[in-house]
C-alpha cells in the first residue's frame, strides 16, 4: 500500500470531546498499522471562537491518552501568509475572482430565491465581471465551481458519493478582510501535508465537495475520505452531558483508564469479528478503515464500565499503585497492596472506587453499623480479645494462615466460625460487605487490628 498518512484536526474551541478522540483513534490505528504518518493540525482560524486554553486541552487528552503525532503540531494561525499565496495563484489562473456582492444585495438575492422555493446559491454574477468594480466595497474571494456535471468521490465508509454542480455554487475562499475560509485552509493543509486518507465524522460530508474543487483547481491530489456516522445515545439521539462525559479528561477525573477509554471508542463504529476486548497492539494488527461501520454505535455506559474493570483487573500491582495516587489512594505496606489490589481488582469498575473502597479499609471505622451491631452473638464479641492474644505470629504471617488460625480458634472455644468473623468485621471496618476479614487483618496488621477491636469494645461495652 501507497504511504499512510492521515492526520486528526481538531477546532480548539473547548475541551477533546469523545467523538473526537475516537476519531484521532481510528486516524492514529490506521497510520501506525501501516507504517505510515499521523499528523495533528489544530484548526485555529476562527480567532473570535478558539482559544489557547483549548489547544493545551486537547494536547493534555492526547498525551494522556498516549497517542503520538509525527512531527511537530500544524497550527493554521501560523499559515495565513501561506494561505494568501494559494488565493492569488487562484485569481492569476481566474480559477477564482473577486465578488463584490454587498450582503445587501446577498439578502436579496436569498429572499429572491427562497420566494420561488429554489435553494439559496450565489448567481455568478462577478464570475466573468469585466466592468469597473464598485470602489466602496472590499470584495471577498470566491472559488469557480463547475458549472454543470457532478463532483464524485468514492467515501470509504458511505460508498460513492455524486454532487451536482446545481448543489454547488461558487463559495468563498477569502473574506472581505482577507482571510481564508475554512473549507479552503482544509483542502490547502491536508494537500501540502500529503495526507492520503482523511478520516472524519460525517457531519463534514457535505464539505468534501466544496474541498474537492479547491483540490481540482490547485492540481493537487485527491485523498481518500472515509466519513464516520456520529455517536448517538442509547436511545438513539445525539449523544449530550446527560449520557456521559463528552469531555475525554473527565472520564480521567472519573476515574477510567486510557486502555479502557481507547478500546471503548474503537468499539464504537469499529468492529473486528465479535471481539470485544482490543489492547493497543491488537487493534494495530487488527485495525482496518474497511471494517468501519456505516451505521451510527451507541453510546454504552455500562459496557465502558465494564471494560474499565477489566483494564483495571489486568493492571500490574506497581503500576496501578501509581496511577492511583493520583486519587487520594492511602499509601500501603507492600503486605496491604499485595493483599488489598487484587482484592478491590475483582471489586471496582473504576481508580475513583478503587481509592475510596482503600480509604474505607484504611481508615479507621468513626461508627458501627447499628443494625449489624445489633445482631453480633455477644459472646463472639466477648472473646475478641482473647481472640489476639493467643494468635502467635505464625498466624499473622498470611492469609491461609489467619484463616487456619480462626477455624481452629472457633472450634477450640466452641463459637461458631459464623458467629465470630462478622464481629471481627464489624470492629475493623464497621459494616458490612467488602472484602474477606482474614484479608482484612492482614492487610492492616496485629496493631492496628487490636487498636480497633479495643476501640470497638470500649463502645460496645458501653452501650
Ligand atoms: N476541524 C474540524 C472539526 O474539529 C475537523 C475538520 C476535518 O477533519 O476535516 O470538526
Amino acid at each position: 500500500m501507497a504511504h499512510i498518512v492521515t492526520r486528526f484536526a481538531p477546532s480548539p474551541t473547548g475541551y477533546l470531546h469523545i467523538g473526537g478522540l475516537r476519531t484521532a483513534l481510528f486516524n492514529y490505528l490506521y497510520a501506525r498499522a501501516n507504517g505510515g504518518k499521523f499528523l495533528l493540525r489544530i484548526e485555529d482560524t476562527d480567532l473570535a471562537r478558539n482559544s489557547k486554553e483549548a489547544t493545551k486541552a486537547i494536547l493534555e487528552a492526547f498525551a494522556w491518552v498516549g497517542l503520538d503525532y509525527d512531527g511537530e503540531v500544524v497550527y493554521q494561525s501560523q499559515r495565513f501568509p501561506l494561505y494568501k499565496q494559494y488565493i492569488q495563484k487562484l485569481l492569476e489562473e481566474k480559477k477564482a475572482y473577486y465578488c463584490y456582492m454587498s450582503k445587501e444585495e446577498l439578502q436579496a438575492l436569498r429572499t429572491e430565491q427562497e420566494a420561488k422555493k429554489q435553494t439559496p446559491r450565489y448567481d455568478n454574477r462577478y464570475r466573468d465581471f469585466q466592468g469597473t468594480p464598485p470602489s466602496d466595497r472590499e470584495p471577498v474571494v470566491r472559488i469557480k465551481a463547475p458549472l454543470d456535471g457532478y463532483v464524485c468521490f468514492k467515501d470509504g465508509i458511505k460508498g460513492e458519493i455524486r454532487i451536482g454542480a446545481k448543489e454547488l455554487d461558487d463559495f468563498i475562499i477569502a473574506r472581505s478582510d482577507g482571510t481564508p475560509t475554512y473549507n479552503f485552509v482544509v483542502a490547502i493543509d491536508d494537500a501540502l501535508m500529503g495526507v492520503s486518507d482523511v478520516i472524519r465524522g460525517d457531519d463534514h460530508l457535505s464539505n468534501t465537495p466544496k474541498q474537492i474543487i479547491v483540490y481540482n483547481a490547485l492540481g493537487f491530489e485527491i485523498p481518500r475520505f472515509f466519513h464516520v456516522p456520529m455517536i448517538l445515545n442509547p436511545q438513539g439521539k445525539k449523544l449530550s452531558k446527560r449520557d456521559g462525559a463528552m469531555n475525554v479528561m473527565d472520564y480521567k477525573d472519573m476515574g477510567y483508564l486510557p486502555e479502557a477509554i481507547l478500546n471503548f471508542l474503537v468499539r464504537l463504529g469499529w468492529s473486528s469479528g465479535d471481539k470485544e476486548i482490543f489492547s493497543l497492539d491488537e487493534m494495530l494488527s487488527l485495525f482496518n478503515p474497511s471494517g468501519l461501520n456505516s451505521s451510527p454505535s451507541a453510546y454504552n455506559q455500562d459496557k465502558f464500565l465494564w471494560l474499565n474493570a477489566h483494564y483495571i483487573r489486568q493492571m500490574d500491582n506497581a503500576k496501578l499503585e501509581d496511577m492511583l495516587s493520583a486519587y487520594h489512594a492511602p499509601s500501603l505496606s507492600e503486605t496491604a497492596r499485595e493483599i488489598l489490589y487484587p482484592a478491590l481488582k475483582e471489586r471496582c469498575s473504576t481508580l475513583v472506587e478503587f481509592a475510596q473502597k482503600l480509604l474505607e479499609i484504611t481508615n479507621a471505622p468513626c461508627e458501627y453499623d447499628e443494625k449489624m451491631r445489633l445482631k453480633l452473638d455477644i459472646e463472639a464479641v466477648h472473646t475478641l480479645k482473647e481472640l489476639f492474644n493467643e494468635a502467635n505470629s505464625t498466624a499473622w504471617k498470611s492469609v491461609p494462615n489467619m484463616e487456619s488460625y480462626l477455624h481452629d480458634y472457633s472450634a477450640q472455644k466452641g463459637i461458631k466460625i459464623g458467629k465470630l468473623m462478622p464481629s471481627l468485621r464489624c470492629a475493623l471496618l464497621g459494616k458490612s460487605g467488602g472484602i474477606g476479614v482474614c484479608e482484612t487483618l492482614i492487610a492492616l496488621g496485629r496493631e492496628e487490628s487490636l487498636r480497633r477491636v479495643n476501640t470497638f469494645l470500649t463502645l460496645y461495652n458501653n452501650h
